[in-house]
């Protein structure tokens, strides 16, 4: 796949009417109050819109939010499959379900934020939408419905996606989050379409599509997390690419657990040794560094209060877990990223939810906090612990999209970015 596309940039959009798919996935606030609880992800597309309204084009904005049930069937099906109370799957339950994950919010708020109003569609490619389409004005804003409120979207299928198609000139993609998916809007519609990137999506393809193909060296990779098996892609990938790669996070016990170590009650994946010690063997053969902990801070328990003790690696009492790497390991890590040129980090290297567990993690955000190296942090919960234990604003990158930016290391190809033009 190749990282270098045609962004809004390469494009003329003057008097166009532009497709613009976001990620407006936004968490809203439980009791259906509508209460959008963080905007992070509207204000991340508000760069490329701006520019699309600057240029003199009509942006036509599209996203997804959470999993409606677009079929009524479906609805009643999945609901008893659960166990729900079949008297309450009723057609008004599912409306409502429906009701509930409608983008209007997000119409209010991002007019807010740009100080203008924007049209609402009803629909995603039903008359109100295709109407209000075909009036819109350059400058002017058209917010669709949820896209998949259509039973269309998720399958990719060619009616649907073509009658998003048709409303527009220009696809441009921006919804990096989405990108791993091969929906009607994050993929399909580039078949009828000259599709591009927009900001967004342009950055993610500069920094982690830079480091994957044309690293700075060295390249160190730092993967943690909990377990080896959400991991293996990962692994895989950057072994093929990394100077050194470092293991830290739950993964850690199931290496430690494969060369004979004892672990206790820490995580364990025992399908997964086998592939822990060849992952060692591979590095070795290819003249990779890989770093296993040395020693391990471990809990009584899996919670906030339990109580601490740190051991040698591989030294792990009975009754005990390992929460989170130790001091000489902190120290050995923070040492092989000091003279990085890049550093891809994905996985936390503890439970770093847990005050007491989150010493490693956050000694490993401030070492990457003081390199001079290209910091690229990958993963959902990887990026949430960097802004919770607030290096944020000192990283090069954090990746916008979770499971997008994981597939991303992976190598794997991404249906939202190969549908768009090459540069
Ligand atoms: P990402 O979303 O960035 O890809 P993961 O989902 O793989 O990261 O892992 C994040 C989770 O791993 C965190 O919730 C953290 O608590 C957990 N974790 C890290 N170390 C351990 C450990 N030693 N034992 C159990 N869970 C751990
Ligand atoms: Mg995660």
């Amino acid at each position: 796949m190749s990282y270098n596309k045609k962004t809004v940039k390469d494009v003329d959009v003057k008097g166009k009417k532009v497709l613009l798919r976001c990620d407006f996935n936004v968490p809203m606030a439980k009791d259906g109050s509508g209460v959008i609880t963080d905007d992070k992800r509207i204000r991340a597309a508000l760069p490329t819109i701006q520019y699309l309204l600057e240029q003199g084009a009509a942006v036509i904005a599209c996203s997804h939010m959470g999993k409606p049930e677009p079929s009524f069937e479906k609805f009643v099906k999945k609901g008893t499959e659960k166990g729900k109370d079949p008297a309450k799957l009723t057609e008004e339950a599912w409306k409502k379900s429906l009701a509930d994950l409608t983008l209007a919010p997000v119409a209010n708020r991002l007019g807010e934020l740009l100080g203008m109003d924007i049209i609402m569609a009803k629909d995603v490619v039903g008359e109100d939408a295709q109407a209000k389409a075909a009036a819109l004005q350059p400058g002017q804003i058209l917010l669709l419905e949820n896209t998949r409120f259509e039973k269309g979207e998720k399958k990719n299928d060619p009616e649907f996606t073509k009658a998003l198609a048709s409303m527009a000139d220009v696809y441009v993609s921006d919804a990096f989050g989405a990108v791993h998916r091969c929906h009607a809007s994050t993929a399909g519609v580039a078949d009828y379409l000259p599709a591009v990137s927009g900001f967004l999506i342009q950055k993610e393809l500069d920094f982690i599509g830079g480091a994957l193909a044309n690293p700075k060296r060295p390249l160190v990779a730092i993967l943690g997390g909990s377990k080896v098996s959400s991991k293996i892609g990962v692994i895989n990938n950057l072994l093929e690419i990394a100077d050194t790669i470092i293991i830290g996070g739950g993964m850690a016990y199931t290496f430690s657990a494969a060369q004979g170590g004892k672990i206790g009650n820490s995580l364990f994946e025992a399908d997964w040794q086998e592939y822990a010690l060849e992952m060692i063997k591979k590095a070795a053969d290819k003249g990779v560094k890989l770093l296993l902990p040395v020693d391990t801070v471990c809990g009584d328990k899996f919670g906030p209060d339990a109580n601490t003790l740190t051991v040698t690696a591989g030294q792990i009492p009975d009754g005990w877990e390992g929460m989170d790497i130790g001091p000489k390991t902190v120290e050995l890590y923070c040492n092989a990223v000091k003279d990085a040129g890049t550093v891809i980090w994905n996985g936390p290297m503890g439970v770093f939810e847990f005050p007491a567990f989150a010493a490693g993690t956050e000694a490993v955000a401030e070492a990457l906090s003081k390199t001079e190296a290209i910091t690229i942090i990958g993963g959902g919960d990887s990026a949430a612990a960097v802004q919770q234990l607030g290096y944020a604003d000192k990283m090069t990158h954090i990746s916008t999209g979770g499971g997008a930016s994981l597939e991303f290391m992976e190598g794997k190809d991404l249906p939202g970015v190969s549908c768009l033009l090459d540069a």
